[in-house]
C-alpha cells in the first residue's frame, strides 16, 4: 500500500486541512513580554526575535510597527529592503501546524495557565521560605497539558529542526486531542486526569526564574534539546523535560550548578499538585550567561569545523591542532576590534586564514 504523508492536513487533528492558521510555536502570551522592544507597548507589532546559533546570529525579525529609525538604532546600520524582507517572519509562527479549529481548542488551557498559574509564578511572594510553589491537582493537570501543548507544537512544526521521536509526538498528539476536544475546562481537567496513565512516561520538572533587576527583554526563548533531558527556557520558565525518569538520566548540564537530581525528582514526582521550584535572579543571571556562552562556543566550533573540512578537501590531510587555536586567537581578536562576530564574519575569518594555510603550503619552490 501506498503511504502518502499528506502535508495539507492538520497535525493534530488530522482530519481538517490546513487553512493557512498561523500558530505560536510557543504560547504567545508566556513569550511576548521577553522580546518586547523597550520603550513601546507590549503588542506584537513591536516585537524584535535575536537568533543566536551556529546558523544564524543576529535580528531576524521585527514586527510591523518597528519604525526603520528604530531598527537602525539597534542594527547600526539602515535595513535594505531585500534585509527588510528577510526580517518579516515571525519565527515563532508556523502556518503548517494546525487548522483554525485545533488552533483554537489551545486556548483555554493556555489561558488558564497564563492568567492562573504563571502570573502567580513571577512573584517570589507566593513561594515558601525553601522557595516552593505548591498547590492543587488542578493547577498539576493544566500545567502538564500546558507544557505537552508546547512541546508537541515545537515537535510537530520541527523547531529549528528538533522533533520528538515520532512514537513519543503520536502519543502526545492522541492526549492532546481527546483532552482539548472537551466542552468545558472542568472536562478539560477531567479527561486529563482518567487518561494520564497513556502517557506517563513523560516527566516535568518546572522552574520559575526570580527577576528582581534588569529589562523583561533580557531573558530568552532558548530550547536546548541536544540530549534527554530537553530545557525548554520560555521567558521567566524554566521546563527540564524527558521520556524517561529522571532518576536515570539526571540533570541537564546547563542548569546542573543550580539544581540537583533528587530536587527534579521531587519536582516531577508529586502528581497530585503542582510543585514549583524558585530560581534565584543571580541563578537567572547565570543560567543566561551560561547558555549565551555555549552558544557562542557552537557558533566558535561550526567556524573551526569549516576550516578543518575545507583543509581537508584541498589538502587531503588533518588540520593540525596548531591551526585551531590560531584560528581562535584571530576570532578573539577580531571581536575585540569590531565586537561583530556574525556567522558570516567568521567564516570569512577562516576562509582568509585557510587561503594564508595553503599559500604556505603550496608556495612556488
Ligand atoms: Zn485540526
Amino acid at each position: 500500500m501506498l503511504n502518502i504523508n499528506n502535508n495539507s492536513k492538520c497535525k493534530l487533528c488530522l482530519v481538517n486541512d490546513l487553512e493557512n492558521v498561523g500558530s505560536h510555536i510557543f504560547t504567545d502570551a508566556l513569550i511576548r513580554s521577553a522580546i518586547y522592544i523597550e520603550g513601546k507597548s507590549k503588542r506584537g507589532d513591536f516585537e524584535a526575535i535575536v537568533e543566536m546559533s551556529y546558523k544564524k546570529l543576529g535580528f531576524e525579525y521585527f514586527g510591523n510597527s518597528v519604525l526603520p529609525e528604530d531598527r537602525e538604532n539597534i542594527l547600526g546600520h539602515q535595513q535594505s529592503d531585500k534585509e527588510i524582507e528577510a526580517t518579516s517572519t515571525n519565527p515563532f509562527i508556523n502556518r503548517n501546524i494546525v487548522c483554525r479549529s485545533c488552533e483554537k481548542s489551545f486556548s483555554p488551557i493556555e489561558m488558564y495557565f497564563i492568567n492562573k498559574i504563571y502570573t502567580k509564578l513571577l512573584d517570589s511572594d507566593n513561594f515558601s521560605n525553601d522557595g516552593l510553589y505548591q498547590t492543587n491537582k488542578e493547577e498539576y493537570l493544566i500545567s502538564y497539558v500546558f507544557i505537552l501543548i508546547n512541546i508537541w507544537r515545537t515537535s510537530a512544526a520541527k523547531y529549528n529542526d528538533w522533533s520528538l521521536d515520532s512514537g513519543y509526538e503520536e502519543l502526545i498528539r492522541s492526549y492532546l486531542l481527546l483532552v482539548l476536544s472537551q466542552a468545558s475546562i472542568t472536562d478539560m481537567i477531567n479527561v486529563a486526569n482518567d487518561t494520564m496513565s497513556s502517557i506517563s512516561c513523560f516527566q516535568f520538572a518546572i522552574f520559575s526564574l526570580n527577576q528582581t533587576e534588569g529589562a523583561p527583554s533580557e531573558n530568552a526563548i532558548l530550547v536546548d534539546y541536544t540530549t534527554e533531558p530537553y530545557v525548554f527556557l520560555l521567558n521567566r520558565l524554566l521546563i527540564i523535560f524527558s521520556s524517561n525518569c529522571f532518576e536515570t538520566v539526571g540533570p541537564p548540564a546547563s542548569i546542573a550548578n543550580i539544581s540537583t537530581r533528587a530536587e527534579i525528582i521531587d519536582l516531577s514526582s508529586s502528581h497530585s499538585k503542582l510543585k514549583v521550584k524558585l530560581i534565584s535572579n543571580e541563578n537567572r543571571r547565570n543560567l543566561l550567561r551560561k547558555f549565551y556562552l555555549d552558544r557562542w562556543s557552537d557558533l566558535v566550533n561550526h567556524t573551526k569545523n569549516v576550516l578543518s573540512y575545507a583543509y581537508n578537501c584541498f589538502t587531503g590531510q588533518i588540520l593540525p591542532n596548531s591551526y585551531h587555536l590560531e584560528l581562535e586567537h584571530r576570532i578573539g581578536v577580531f571581536i575585540k576590534a569590531d565586537g561583530k562576530g556574525t556567522p558570516e564574519a567568521l567564516i570569512n575569518l577562516s576562509a582568509i586564514f585557510l587561503k594564508e594555510i595553503l599559500d604556505e603550503q603550496f608556495k612556488e619552490e
